[in-house]
């Protein structure tokens, strides 16, 4: 007999757990702020609206359609569309992350682009950490606008809000938001401090060259080899 839609994927479930508790231990995430999910299919688990972490259960997870809609007794994150419109445009997401991380939100309440002040800018794809337009959250204004900043990213800034971030993993995605907050926190001391001098596009033409293949290691060769 095929397991109910609440308790599919136990061990998905509990990463997607995991997660959310490492982004708050490590302090990228406060209360029951931020939502993660994962890809399952052609749907994903994703965590429940405004359910404290440390008592979070694998069975609360959500499991969601491609058209929008889930399953089970618990109501999805209120931003269940940004993460389904990740997944429908970006098909390399894996996993989806949404923090309110303090330096990443305090940018986003400036309105404004991240320029490339750090080569580590490209780590999200591209030349510049974009910050999508504001909107309510949880509403598809809101995606809408996240869509546009993701063109080409596969991280950018939510307006008076917040950051979002996508990767192939779970692991991945986490990540990638810990970047993102350590570039904005570099950015506001940065511009604290005086005028950062920002990359010329030639620069960051090569840099971005040089993470195609940045900490691609050799595949490991077996001990007895
Ligand atoms: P949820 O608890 O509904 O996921 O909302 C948290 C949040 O960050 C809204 O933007
Ligand atoms: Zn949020």
């Amino acid at each position: 007999m095929a397991p109910t839609a609440s308790a599919a994927h136990p061990d998905l479930r509990q990463a997607v757990i995991d997660t959310c508790l490492a982004m708050n231990a490590s302090g990228l995430n406060q209360g029951t702020s931020g939502n993660v999910s994962v890809r399952v299919g052609d749907g994903y688990l994703i965590t429940p609206s405004g359910v404290a972490y440390a008592a979070m259960t694998p069975d609360q997870i959500v499991t969601m359609a491609p058209d929008g809609s889930h399953s089970g007794n618990w109501v999805p994150s209120s931003e269940w569309r940004m993460h389904h419109d990740i997944y429908a445009a970006h098909p390399q997401a894996g996993a989806v992350v949404h923090v309110h991380s303090t330096h990443a939100t305090a940018v986003s309440c400036l309105r404004r682009d991240i320029p490339p002040f750090h080569y580590m800018i490209a780590v999200a794809g591209g030349a510049t950490l974009r910050c999508a337009d504001y909107a309510t959250f949880g509403t598809q204004a809101l995606s809408d606008h996240m869509l546009a900043a993701l063109a080409g990213r596969s991280a950018c800034l939510l307006a008076n809000h917040g950051q979002i971030c996508f990767g192939p993993t779970l692991e991945k995605a986490l990540w990638l938001a810990g970047e993102v907050e350590a570039l904005c926190h570099q950015y506001t001391v940065a511009c604290q401090t005086g005028t950062p001098v920002i990359l010329s596009e030639a620069e960051m033409a090569e840099v971005i060259e040089r993470f195609a293949t940045y900490g691609k290691q050799p595949e490991r060769k077996p001990i007895s080899d």
